[in-house]
């Protein structure tokens, strides 16, 4: 990447921050959390090379069919058909679970983007859902929590719809701390604004951003008794981007490789496998199904549109394996699973979920830009 195809300013030092002659050392260069914890205590899938394809099922590859379609389990491309702020007809899992008789645990979702509220549709779900500009209230005012609020409200706004991913990751911790919810959404959106703008130097340093929350956010889960042991991470975007030179700066209809993605697990019901290779495709309608598994609920059975949960990040899905269904491992995990206690958390796991927009290591490696893989 040069200055022409990317306004990088100083190729060298990029270089040095980035480029390694090994593949693996660049990934782990960019984004070290993915590549040395997720990428080996926990499973990514995406490697279209490796035989392990993830892709968007909805057919516009772009934020808000993707949003609905991750938070959903379904595409709806009648009427997720922009990116418009409008509040989102279908329920999303977080709603879902929200409503379900024996669900007692705080839910809540953080988004950079202002539209990310409207997908959650707080006026019908009563979720929070704090996104954009807007100042986080409805819990104990901290000195940290009341000068984000001053942050947002008079930083420049560089993007008129959203404030850079520090603000509301910081924001989304606070939250964490005061509230402990069961399940925490964070979308963060830099990588995006700047691929859109065509600065590459800052789109690899949000990226690398991104990786240093992911850290931080499951250091905070591992530091809290709520938490410790038995929370999921799941890490995923809302579309693929497209190649290099050029189309990594877009994404879309007409770029037909932005329906690539990735995704990212890690937790104690996920085995360590890894990078996946030579598997079964997965899709992103498939992530909200997973997410309810992982708290024990069947999504999929009560929302028969949605994608069936993603068995191989499941020790329920190995158990499933001999036992024929997903249902049946609910009772019978902890008997049959060498993996003894772990099993039963498939049952009564608390997680967290992060996400952020997509991002695509497009110089260093551009075989995986057709993927939109995080695979740098
Ligand atoms: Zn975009």
């Amino acid at each position: 990447m040069n200055k022409q195809n990317g306004k990088v300013q100083d190729i060298a030092a990029l270089k040095k921050a980035y480029w390694r002659e090994d593949v693996q050392a660049r990934r782990e260069a960019l984004m070290p959390f993915l590549w040395q914890v997720v990428g080996k205590q926990g499973q990514i899938f995406g490697n279209r090379d490796k035989g392990s394809d993830a892709y968007v099922t909805n057919h516009m590859f772009f934020s808000y069919p993707g949003y609905n379609e991750t938070l959903t389990g379904f595409a709806d491309d009648a009427r997720i058909n922009s990116n418009d702020k409008k509040p989102n007809p279908n329920v999303t899992v977080l709603e879902w679970l929200k409503n379900r008789p024996d669900f007692h645990g705080d839910l809540a979702a953080f988004g950079a983007w202002d539209v990310i509220a409207s997908v959650f549709t707080p006026e019908r779900s009563h979720l929070t859902a704090n996104a954009g500009y807007d100042p986080l209230t409805g819990i104990p005012m901290t000195p940290k929590l009341e000068m984000l609020n001053t942050l947002k409200a008079e930083l420049p706004h560089v993007w008129g719809d959203e404030p850079f991913d520090a603000i509301q990751f910081y924001t989304a911790v606070e939250y964490m701390k005061a509230n402990k919810p069961t399940v925490l959404y964070i979308s963060l959106g830099e990588t995006d604004d700047w691929a859109h703008g065509g600065q590459y130097t800052e789109y690899l340093d949000s990226a690398h951003r991104v990786d240093a929350y992911l850290k931080a956010i499951w250091d905070l889960a591992q530091s809290m008794p709520e938490y410790q042991g038995n929370t999921t991470l799941i890490f995923s975007p809302d579309h693929g981007r497209g190649k290099a030179p050029h189309k990594w700066k877009s994404h879309g209809g007409k770029i037909p490789d932005s329906r690539y993605i990735w995704m990212g697990f890690l937790g104690p019901d996920t085995q360590p496998l890894g990078e996946r290779t030579k598997i079964s495709a997965v899709t992103q309608s498939q992530i909200a199904a997973t997410l309810a598994a992982f708290l024990g609920e069947d999504y999929a059975a009560d929302v028969p549109e949605a994608g069936k949960p993603i068995a191989d990040v499941l020790f329920c899905g190995l158990n499933s394996r001999v036992q024929g269904s997903f249902g049946a491992c609910q009772s019978g995990a902890a008997a049959l699973s060498p993996f003894g206690a772990r099993a039963r958390l498939c049952a009564c796991g608390s997680w967290a979920l992060a996400r952020m927009s997509p991002f695509s290591d497009l110089t260093f490696h551009p075989r995986l830009i057709h993927t939109g893989v995080t695979l740098g």
